[in-house]
């Protein structure tokens, strides 16, 4: 019998994209899983495969990226093998604005009041939960909603700003705003940025964020179901009008929200 473990494989993502890794399944593997930017990612056994998201973060620099795959074995035996992710380049708009600087300028109290809850975010994103909380597909938030805007870097009087690392979906205020994906809720609550805000943690590093609420359904510890409405879109927070910024993170990575959807199953 040829091992399917003897078989180079190559996965290939773009910048700023979220990637499904599929492993076949072979008798005695009990369980897998991936390094991937210093972090084990753990892999689910789905349809005879054991299965994973790996996210690309949008600053990835273009190029082949040699993980670590480790099968444990039901006798204790670890077999390792590697998987190529190809990091392929996708290019995202820049924009550069002069602007006045006390429209860019922040005063001391809400800097560090921003720089406080973007601590607590990533220090959030950072935590990989060993479970998965559906086999479902990813949804968008708003039914037949499009996105736009991911990826977007700004130039403020030439200097550079964090690029805008989520997708910003059509709404106006009032309308429903539905969980990606079967979540826990693990931050509901106003920010400075991004107004009344929910994240979830879907397992395996994947959270979901939706910001600029103009109200919040949702309470911290709570788990919802793919598709329960977690709030109502707003324009709550740093914006200029009503809008549903939704952003994915992939262990950590910016990565492009409609680049999950349908993508687990
Ligand atoms: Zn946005």
């Amino acid at each position: 019998m040829i091992s399917l473990f003897l078989l180079a494989v190559i996965f290939s993502a773009n910048q700023g994209s979220a990637v499904r890794l599929a492993f076949p399944h072979e008798p005695g593997v009990k369980s897998v899983d991936i390094l991937w930017n210093h972090k084990r990612v753990p892999a689910f056994f789905i349809n005879d495969a054991w299965s994973t998201i790996l996210g690309v973060d949008l600053d990835t620099k273009p190029g082949e990226y040699k993980t670590d795959v480790s099968f444990t074995m039901d006798d204790g035996r670890v077999e390792r093998r590697d998987a190529i992710i190809k990091v392929v380049e996708k290019k995202y708009p820049t924009t550069e604005l002069k602007v006045e600087e006390k429209y860019v300028e922040l005063s001391k109290t809400d800097l560090a009041r921003a720089n406080r809850e973007s601590k607590e975010t990533e220090a959030i994103y950072a935590t990989i939960t060993n479970e998965m909380f559906s086999d479902e597909a990813f949804t968008v938030p708003i039914p037949g909603g499009t996105g736009t805007n991911f990826g977007h870097r700004r130039i403020f009087n030439g200097e550079p700003r964090a690029p805008h690392a989520g997708a910003d979906l059509r709404a106006t205020t009032g309308t429903p705003v539905h969980a990606t994906n079967r979540g826990r809720v693990v931050l509901a609550k106003n920010l400075f940025f991004t107004g009344n805000t929910v994240i979830l943690d879907h397992g395996l590093g994947i959270y979901s964020l939706y910001a600029h609420l103009s109200r919040i359904n949702v309470k911290r510890g709570e788990t919802v179901d793919n598709g329960q409405v977690v709030g109502l879109a707003g324009a709550t927070g740093r914006v200029t009008g009503p809008h549903l910024h939704w952003g994915m993170r992939v262990q950590g990575a910016r990565v492009d929200p409609f680049t999950l959807v349908g993508n687990l199953k």
